[in-house]
């Protein structure tokens, strides 16, 4: 397989040209077809086999082939992406950026998490985002702040998810969960299935489906 059969926009394929990424990673390979298909999927996949680029890239493809109306004076996400720790929200969040660098600033990607000031994040919040990549502490208090909405989000992604229940997240996913609009696409990565992210899955997720490497 190659990034060119998968289909993507063109300003992905210069990137990933530019960044070499020469061919997709197994992982990859194998969620990207059904992530655009619009397609639930659920992924076990450890840190190092490129799943950030397997949800970041067919995420950012969709936003370029939609008409993104969102942005208004509401404070809207369309895509959500939940991380269990402040490394992996400014990590993904900045793998997003660099993958978008050829759509010209039309993409708004969002880093939340806790342990910095909560006014900055707010206002970076305002008008709405297309993407946003947060610690669900955190995000938990910016809604409850009346900083942003979710039920305008499409696509929701859950990376680690096992390390987000044992990290002790589960009230707080939750309650996030709660406020998710039923039909959206739901994509779950996790290295381990212990009973917690089985039961997640169950309750979650549309007849996936399933990859495992
Ligand atoms: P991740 O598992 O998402 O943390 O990615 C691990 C590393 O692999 C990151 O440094 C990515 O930039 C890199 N990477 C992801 N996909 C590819 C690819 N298709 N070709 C080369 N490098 C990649």
């Amino acid at each position: 397989t190659s990034f060119t059969s998968l289909k993507l926009v063109s300003p992905l394929l210069t990137r990933l040209d530019e960044m070499n990424y020469t061919k997709p990673t197994p992982i990859q390979a194998q969620t990207i077809p059904s992530i655009l298909a619009g397609r639930d999927i659920i992924a076990g996949a450890n840190t190092g086999s490129g799943k950030t680029a397997a949800f970041a890239l067919p995420m950012l493809n969709n936003l370029a082939l939609v008409n993104r109306s969102h942005k208004s004076s509401d404070n809207f996400v369309s895509n959500l992406i939940l991380v269990p720790t402040r490394e992996l929200a400014k990590q993904v969040s900045d793998s997003i950026k660099s993958y978008a660098v050829h759509f010209n600033g039309s993409i708004k990607t969002v880093p939340v998490f806790g342990g910095v000031s909560i006014n900055t994040q707010m206002q970076a919040l305002r008008g709405g985002s297309d993407i946003v990549v947060a610690t669900p502490g955190r995000l938990l208090d910016l809604i409850n702040s009346n900083a942003l909405k979710l039920d305008k989000v499409k696509t929701l992604v859950l990376d680690e998810a096992d390390r987000m229940l044992s990290l002790g997240f589960s009230d707080e996913l939750s309650s996030l969960l709660s406020l998710l609009p039923v039909q959206k696409q739901t994509l779950l990565f996790s290295a381990t299935f212990p009973e917690q992210v089985k039961t997640l899955t169950t309750a979650l997720l549309n007849n996936p489906v399933e990859i495992q490497l």
